[in-house]
């Protein structure tokens, strides 16, 4: 039997249940989420349930879609079209859908979805018998050398980036620069030599990366693969990014610091001729 499943503002059969491939749910993670069980066909700890939703849309400055009294006669409707006694409600709150960019979009409507899902919760056998569990190091979110569509935070780190007037944000963790929100960082040194953070689980495995490291080899340049600090940044001659979409891209200025002459670097320019000159011969 099909479920009823709302989705902004309509109550359909769950296979009619459709959300854009440009919601920024589906794009970037950009969403949050809330899970309410259901007793006796009533709602437990709604309220909670509200007020931690209320809290997670205002750090992501996510605008409510609806306020908590429609919240809950949704959550009501669903109960009742859904014949539910006993299970959950899900419910889902996205940025909406906009054309695909870091920054968040000026004027998206949000994207609210709910569904319930029926399940014995109170006599639970498990209950009786209790759990077993092991230990899993927490890594949430360690693992960014897999290129995944969890980009809530460097959208994030973008927003930081824009309200404090400059163009992107370098991530530090433990002291030492990771990368950019959506790029790998560089320095080069006053010797000359260029660092970039060695490959770990770290750092996103830059495709552009690899091809401009091999490219500075070639061209005779000294490169280092090792963490550095944002002090080092700002005392460093040059700095620069690299990706996809950027190619290399000089940095002039970390955290207010002029980095050397606070003006695009010969290595930095050398670099983004030779990327561009190589990539396109190669290019298919
Ligand atoms: N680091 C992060 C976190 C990124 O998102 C990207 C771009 N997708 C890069 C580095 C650069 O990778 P690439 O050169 O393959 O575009």
């Amino acid at each position: 039997m099909s479920r009823i499943v709302y989705v902004n503002g309509d109550y359909v059969p769950e296979e009619d249940a459709k959300i854009s491939v440009f919601d920024r749910g589906f794009l970037f993670a950009d969403g949050v989420y809330e899970v309410t069980s259901v007793l006796d066909g009533k709602l437990i700890d709604f309220e909670g349930h509200a007020r931690r939703l209320a809290r997670s849309l205002g750090e992501l400055e996510m605008a409510a879609p609806v306020t908590d009294d429609e919240l809950l006669a949704i959550h009501r409707e669903l109960i009742a079209r859904n014949d539910l006694t006993e299970g959950m409600i899900y419910l889902q709150v996205t940025r909406g859908a906009a054309d695909r960019d870091f920054a968040y979009p000026k004027d998206a409507a949000p994207s609210l979805v709910l569904f319930t899902q029926s399940k014995t919760l109170a006599d639970s056998p498990v209950a009786k018998t209790g759990m077993r569990v092991i230990s899993i190091p927490d890594q949430r979110w360690a693992r960014r050398d897999i290129k995944t569509v969890q980009l809530l935070y460097p959208s994030m780190g973008k927003m930081m980036a824009k309200a404090a007037g400059v163009d992107d944000a370098w991530m530090v963790e433990d002291g030492f620069v990771t990368e950019g929100t959506s790029n790998n960082a560089y320095i080069v040194t006053r010797d000359g030599t260029i660092v970039t953070r060695h490959l770990t689980t770290e750092i996103l495995h830059g495709i552009t990366r690899a091809a401009v490291l091999r490219f500075a080899k070639e061209a005779q340049m000294q490169v280092e693969e090792r963490p550095f600090t944002i002090e080092e940044a700002q005392h460093a001659a040059e700095a620069f990014i690299t990706s996809a979409s950027t190619f290399v891209m000089p940095v002039v200025e970390v955290d207010g610091v002029k980095v050397g002459t606070g003006q695009v670097g010969p290595i930095a320019t050398r670099l983004r001729e030779i990327y561009l000159e190589e990539s396109r011969k190669a290019a298919l």
